[in-house]
């Protein structure tokens, strides 16, 4: 499977940047996880808005949500033009009802998933934990059988990561701070470098990908940080950023 990264800023997105939003891909099968601010137009540097098969919501903060208006109107008017008439569906969970109802439009229906059982979306199968966040988010284990990518979406740090992410391929994580800036992290419901690379070597990742990153600093300091604390291969998170084991 394949992995770009389409935005990567927290909060919000810099000057010409995005947000949280990923491309997975296996086979023909596209899946979009979350859906952030300037997502649509970054997406579609690598694919068609109809060629998405399906979407996958972390939460409902507007760094993770802010595109998908946009993103409906795009296919209703690719359905206009085209003749496109596919329903996209876009999974997200129901702990905010209001939130939720807005992933259903003409060309798109919000469908649930159950955070406690293995959702199946084309390829892949997917494994959800809670996150330490403001609002209910849940970070992803995601496998095609060949590899698996876990992403932690928002969140704190949390020792419950080291087991969900036990060995796999690649793990993507919040790194909103940096090292010295746990207790503000912690406050914020992110995690610092240092706290991914833990969580990655205790967990015997392969890889390991810092993103939703943060809007001061320097962010190779990032890397540095996560490289004293993990032995393996650290990423930074940059738009166009293509994970794949060849
Ligand atoms: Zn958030």
């Amino acid at each position: 499977m394949k992995l770009t990264v389409v935005g990567h800023w927290g909060g919000y997105p810099a000057v010409n940047g995005a947000t949280s939003c990923y491309l997975l891909q296996k086979d023909n099968f596209s899946l979009v996880i979350d859906m952030g601010s300037s997502a649509l137009s970054k997406l579609q540097t690598y694919i068609h808005v109809t060629a998405i098969d399906a979407v996958i919501i972390s939460h409902y903060h507007t760094d993770h949500v802010a595109d998908i208006g946009v993103l409906q109107h795009a296919r209703l008017v690719q359905t206009y033009l085209q003749g496109h008439s596919g329903i996209l569906p876009i999974y997200g969970h129901a702990e905010d009802q209001q939130a939720f109802n807005k992933l259903s439009h003409d060309y798109t229906s919000g469908v649930l998933y159950h955070p406690k059982r293995q959702l199946n979306i084309g390829p892949f199968t997917i494994k959800f934990l809670r996150t330490k966040h403001s609002v209910p988010c849940y970070g992803m284990r995601i496998t095609d059988g060949e590899q698996t990518i876990v992403y932690t979406a928002d969140s704190a740090f949390k020792e419950e990561w080291v087991s969900f992410a036990m060995d796999a391929d690649l793990l993507v994580t919040d790194c909103n701070f940096y090292e010295d800036q746990a207790k503000m992290a912690d406050d914020a419901g992110h995690m610092t470098s240092a706290q991914g690379a833990y969580i990655a070597q205790q967990a015997n990742v392969k890889e390991l990908l810092l993103s939703h990153l943060p809007h001061f600093g320097k962010h190779e300091q990032l890397v540095a940080e996560a490289k004293q604390y993990f032995s393996k291969t650290v990423h930074l998170a940059e738009e166009g950023f293509v994970w794949q084991v060849r």
